[in-house]
Parts: structure tokens; C-alpha cells; sequence
């Protein structure tokens, strides 16, 4: 029996949902079921507007000051929670500990501060006119909005949508992913000792075609903050057309990491590059799928990269040295292990890899893949298309610049790109060629929250972070006064 039931936070309380119905939550390490999510209905939903439609007003008009001041003392919260937040994410999620504890939860600690701090100086603009006039532009919140994140960085996410909605004066309904409701749920209750409002925050747990698609629909939510997959965000944009809701999609990625012939591939690099690709088991949107090497080095280079993911170690989430966890669900593992699988079929050769492992003892029962690289398949190949989101990299030479950037923008996608270059000149010409919202060079996951973040084509609609994200949650309205 599941010792950890999980409750949904509305109107600030926790409550069980409605119909009193649960999910199993499973720890991928073992395959065990170690707690239990409101499977919560649309009508538990309807409740979580009502209470915010009912703080709104009075969030709406509380100094920025005071709402930065709230979201710094849930920071100070969770952090000071950090090792508990940080087991309860792995085990959650199957991600290693290590991750969890330097990534994971201290960059959500960094989100909400990052919001609080960057609400206080946002200020509008204003014009003199000619005619004796002033014209001015009013950032109003937009009343109660919905935020919607996946399983793969789950307090991560969840508090990169929820930090600038709250801080920009939105009454928020949340959902984390079904498959890792743990950690959210823990934000919620620290979010009532924290001190926020009744009916601010409401996280209501529960399935995506139910609560997700409630929320997205319900004519009171204003805007919807989704991340998530291709699949799952033309969904949301369908079911958010007939009301011309606001929609910001961050969705899939089939992300190039492109080696030229005159980078530094020290082993610092050459780490690097490991790491884009099987970082979190590969499941981050940002990981680089398809490893693009130039010709006249893809031998060598290929024998010290292929060295290099041989002596990853897969196993334990908990253990200090591991560095591969396990798949985050039994779902997900069957589908990597198919795109393998395809990766064979479609005439791949598998480089290393390949296989699910057997892990001993109470870890038999978990998800875990080997770090898996695919060579000889052309750029058009399904596996060089399609998103695997696992531990599993294919190798492309390329001969020339002009090639390169052609394989790395054939694809549906335009999420992230890294390059890896000792030229400054083609830094920037390749940079500015790329069809991605985001592009690397000579590193990988450098991410300031300042800065624009997003994808193109498939990869999403509109952009987060900095700015950008208190923009979507806010209605610009213009206002002009003759004096
Ligand atoms: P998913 O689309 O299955 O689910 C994401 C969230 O949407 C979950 O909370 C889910 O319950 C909910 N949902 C599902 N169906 C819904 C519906 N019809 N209406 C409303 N909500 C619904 O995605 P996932 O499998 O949880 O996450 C993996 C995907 O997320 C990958 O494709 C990955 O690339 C992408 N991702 C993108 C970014 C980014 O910033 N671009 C970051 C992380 C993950």
C-alpha cells in the first residue's frame, strides 16, 4: 500500500478531489508504486477557477512588492527543504539525486526569485506627446491563468510558469504532470505556511484529456502556459482557438549538436557534448539527438565519444555515481526501446548500447536503457526526425558548413541548437543561420533567466523567461491623457 497520498491544493487547502479518485505514482527505479494522485475531475476544476476568479482582484491590486516578498519566502521554503525536495524528485522521476539536488530544485529556488526580483523594477512605458498629451502603457494581469507542465523537470517547470504568472498579479490553477505530481504538491502545502492568499495558487493533480483539457477550456482561465509535446500542445492550441485564449507553447525538440573539424574538443568539451546527450536520461528537451560530426574528424572523433558514453554508469537514482537513472515510466521505456528498435529496422547500426538493463535486487523491477549511440542513418531517417526524448544519440557526418546547417534545420523541429567551433567568424555566421530558439556555442545548457526562451516551428509558440513570460501573463493596454 502507497504510504503517500497526495492531495490538490484549492481555495488554500488541501482537499481530496471530488470523486475521491486516485492514480498510482510510480518510483521508475524500482517499478513500485510509491504514492497516490487525486485523479481529479473537471469539476474539481471549476471549483480551483471559482477560487481564483475570487482572489484575483485583490492579487491583482497588491504591490508588486509585497507579491515579490511572498514568492521569495516560498523560495526560502523550499530551499531550506532542498535534500528532502530534491529524494522526493528522484524517486518521483527516476532522475539521478545528484541532478535533482544541484539542478533541479535550486533552479526552482531561482525561478521564484528570479520573478520576484524582476516584477519589482517592471515598469510601463510612457510617451509626451506633441498635442500637450500623455500617452502611457497600463501591464495589467489578466485574471486567473492556467499553467500546465510535463514530467521530465517537474518542480523546475512548474515554478518557471507559476513564478512570473504569480508575480505579474495572476490568480493561478496549475497541474503538474500525473506522472510526477510529488514535488508540486509538497510547493502547495508550503505555499499556505508561506502565506499566499487563499485561492492564488490552486494546483489541481490529475490527467491531462481531463484536468489539463478542463483547465484549457474553461471560459474563466485567461491564458494558458503549457509545456509539454508537439502532440499535446496542438491539442491545446485547437481547444484554445474558439476563445482566442493566450497560448505559449514550449514544446518538442530534435536538437543538432554539430561538431566542426576546428573546435576544441578537450575533454572538458568533449564532456560537455556527452552530457547534451544523455543528461536526465536524455529526457530533457534540450538534449542534442542528433550529433552532426565533420567528416575529416568523425573518426577520432567518434572512437573518444563513443569511449566516453561506454563508461557512463546507469543504475540507482540515489547513488552518488550515477549517472544515467532510470526511464520515468514504464510507457515511456517501451517507447524508447521501440524507437531503438525502429533504429535497427530502418538499417542503424547500433554503436553502444541498445538494450534495457537488468539491474539486481529491488531495482529489477525498474526502467533503465542503455546510453544508446546510432550510426549510418541519413538525415531523413525517422530516427533522425522523430523525438525519442531518451538516452539515445545518432551520429551524421557532415563535409562542409553549407551541409551542416541544412541537416541541422531538415527537421520539423526548431527548439535548440549548440555548435561547436574555434572559428569566431563562423560562430556567428552558423548562430544566425540556424532555425532554433535557442542556439550554443562551445557550450550547452547555459541558461539565463533573463533571456528569451523558446522554440520555432514545431518546437512551440512564443517565448518564456525574463520579460517575455510577464508580457504573456500581462494585457498591455494603451492610455492616453491630454492635459
Ligand atoms: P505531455 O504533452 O504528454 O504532457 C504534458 C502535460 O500536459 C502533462 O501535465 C499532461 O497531463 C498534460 N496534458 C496531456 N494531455 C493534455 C490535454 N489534452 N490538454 C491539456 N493538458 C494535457 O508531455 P510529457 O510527456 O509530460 O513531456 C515530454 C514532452 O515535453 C517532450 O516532448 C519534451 O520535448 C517536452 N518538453 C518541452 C520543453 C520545452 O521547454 N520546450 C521542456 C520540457 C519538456
Amino acid at each position: 500500500m502507497p504510504n503517500l497520498r497526495l492531495a490538490n491544493l484549492i481555495d488554500g487547502r488541501l482537499q481530496a478531489p471530488r470523486q475521491e479518485r486516485w492514480l498510482d505514482v510510480f518510483e521508475p527505479a524500482t517499478g513500485a508504486v510509491f504514492a497516490q494522485c487525486p485523479d481529479s475531475s473537471a469539476e474539481d476544476v471549476d471549483f480551483a477557477v471559482a477560487a481564483a476568479q475570487r482572489a484575483a482582484p485583490a492579487w491583482a491590486s497588491t504591490p508588486a512588492e509585497q507579491r515579490a516578498r511572498l514568492l521569495n519566502r516560498l523560495a526560502d521554503l523550499i530551499e531550506a527543504r532542498l535534500d528532502a525536495f530534491a529524494a522526493l524528485e528522484s524517486r518521483d522521476s527516476g532522475k539521478p539525486l545528484s541532478l535533482a539536488r544541484s539542478l533541479d530544485i535550486p533552479r526552482a529556488v531561482s525561478n521564484l526569485r528570479y520573478f520576484a526580483a524582476a516584477v519589482v523594477p517592471w515598469s510601463s512605458e510612457s510617451h509626451a506627446m506633441e498635442l500637450g498629451a500623455i500617452n502611457y502603457t497600463l501591464r495589467q494581469p489578466l485574471g486567473v491563468v492556467g499553467c500546465i507542465s510535463p514530467w521530465n523537470l517537474p518542480l523546475y517547470l512548474f515554478t518557471w510558469k507559476i513564478a512570473p504568472a504569480l508575480a505579474a498579479g495572476n490568480a493561478v490553477v496549475a497541474k503538474p504532470s500525473e506522472i510526477t505530481p510529488c514535488t508540486a504538491a509538497l510547493l502547495g502545502e508550503l505555499s499556505i505556511e508561506t502565506g499566499f492568499p487563499a485561492g492564488v495558487l490552486n494546483i489541481v493533480q490529475g490527467r491531462g484529456p481531463t484536468v489539463g483539457q478542463a483547465i484549457v477550456e474553461h471560459r474563466g482561465v485567461k491564458a494558458v502556459s503549457f509545456t509539454g509535446s508537439t502532440r499535446t500542445g496542438a491539442q491545446i492550441a485547437a481547444a484554445a482557438a474558439p476563445q482566442f485564449k493566450k497560448v505559449s507553447l514550449e514544446l518538442g525538440g530534435k536538437n543538432p549538436a554539430i561538431v566542426f573539424a576546428d573546435a576544441d574538443l578537450g575533454d572538458a568539451n568533449l564532456d560537455t557534448i556527452v552530457r547534451s546527450g544523455f543528461a536526465n536520461q536524455g529526457e530533457i528537451c534540450l538534449c542534442g539527438s542528433r550529433l552532426l560530426v565533420q567528416r575529416s574528424i568523425y573518426d577520432s572523433f567518434r572512437a573518444r565519444y563513443l569511449e566516453r558514453v561506454r563508461a557512463l554508469r546507469v543504475g540507482d537514482p540515489g547513488d552518488a555515481g550515477t549517472d544515467l537513472g532510470a526511464l520515468v515510466s514504464r510507457e515511456h521505456f517501451d517507447k524508447v526501446m521501440a524507437c531503438i528498435a525502429q533504429a535497427r529496422a530502418e538499417g542503424g547500426q547500433v554503436a553502444c548500447g541498445g538494450e534495457a538493463l537488468a539491474l539486481p535486487g529491488a531495482l529489477s523491477g525498474g526502467w533503465y536503457v542503455a546510453p544508446t549511440v546510432i550510426e549510418g542513418l541519413g538525415p531523413d531517417a525517422v530516427t533522425n526526425q522523430q523525438e525519442i526524448f531518451g538516452p539515445v544519440v545518432s551520429l551524421i557526418p557532415f563535409d562542409d558548413e553549407e551541409e551542416a546547417i541544412a541537416i541541422a534545420n531538415g527537421t520539423g523541429y526548431g527548439l535548440a541548437a549548440s555548435f561547436w567551433t574555434g572559428d569566431l567568424a563562423r560562430a556567428h555566421r552558423v548562430a544566425s543561420r540556424l532555425d532554433f530558439g535557442i542556439v550554443w556555442i562551445n557550450c550547452w545548457l547555459l541558461r539565463d533567466l533573463r533571456t528569451p526562451f523558446g522554440g520555432t516551428k514545431q518546437s512551440g509558440l512564443g517565448r518564456e523567461g525574463g520579460v517575455e513570460a510577464l508580457r504573456f501573463f500581462t494585457e498591455p493596454k494603451n492610455v492616453c491623457i491630454r492635459y
